[in-house]
């Protein structure tokens, strides 16, 4: 399991998360909510290792090993993955070679060109993209749905023990949720997701095992799916003020 211990993190100087505790299960799906600017992204961010956002405090174990410290590069190997809210364009990387790349280099292995693309292709057709999508750079260019589709691209070519998605609904159309959402059932049960998301529909597709909700840095609220249906009715205020 993604264990998360009692975590402070500051970006720039400003304390952002306050103590959080959550514990990710593996091959389970775990639901993070919470209002605009509560911290949902900061804390995948933290737990990636990402240079900006300082832990200041407490502990992350990746199953039972102390990673709080670890260099982003040795999380992916050690089988952590982030989806990003705004993924970055990057020109003059095509996706196919980044994607090679990635996956040598993340797992280990040397796929010959060959063996990659039909690894790549399978997959490929499973999230419903288009051929052409391969000639392209990496995000250059790329609609909304384009871009999350491209993340769970990386997530199934390489396959993590641990996956966080951050708003990989936002910018999708109804049937690009559907087909995304189809693709993370796909992989359910073979990693533990924390899922970062607004929208109950791909809730509903997902049907996540615990949900807990954020505010101003710090866990509020802990559940079942029917937590999420319930702030789905009644927004976040009744959750947050405790009632
Ligand atoms: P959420 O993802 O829940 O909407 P965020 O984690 O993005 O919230 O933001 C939480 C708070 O941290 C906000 O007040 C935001 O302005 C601040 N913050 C997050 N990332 C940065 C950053 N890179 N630089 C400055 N402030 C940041
Ligand atoms: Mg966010």
């Amino acid at each position: 399991m993604l264990e998360i211990k009692d975590l402070y993190v500051e970006v720039e100087g400003k304390e952002i998360l306050k103590g959080i505790s959550l514990t990710i299960h593996a091959g389970k799906i775990h639901a993070l909510m919470g209002p605009n600017g509560s911290g949902k992204s900061t804390l995948a961010n933290a737990l990636m290792g990402h240079p900006k956002y300082k832990i200041t405090k407490g502990k992350v174990f990746l199953d039972g090993k102390d990673i709080t410290e670890v260099k982003t590069d040795k999380r992916a190997k050690a089988g952590l993955f982030l989806s990003f809210q705004h993924p970055q364009e990057i020109s003059g990387v095509r996706i196919t070679n980044f994607l090679r790349t990635a996956v040598n280099e993340v797992k280990g292995t040397n796929l010959s060109v060959i063996d990659f693309h039909k690894i790549l292709k399978e997959k490929m057709e499973f999230l419903n993209i288009d051929s052409s999508f391969l000639k392209r750079n990496l995000n250059e260019g790329f609609s909304g749905g384009e871009k999350k589709r491209a993340e769970m691209l990386q997530m199934l070519m390489l396959e993590p023990k641990y996956a966080m998605l951050d708003e990989t609904d936002s910018g999708l159309d109804v049937d690009a949720i559907r087909i995304v959402a189809e693709g993370i059932n796909k992989v359910k049960g073979q990693m533990g997701i924390l899922l970062i998301t607004h929208y109950d529909r791909f809730l509903q597709y997902l049907q996540p095992d615990s949900v807990s909700v954020i505010n101003e840095g710090e866990i509020v609220a802990h559940g079942s799916y029917e937590l999420a249906e319930k702030i789905q009715k009644e927004g976040f205020r009744g959750i947050i003020n405790g009632n």
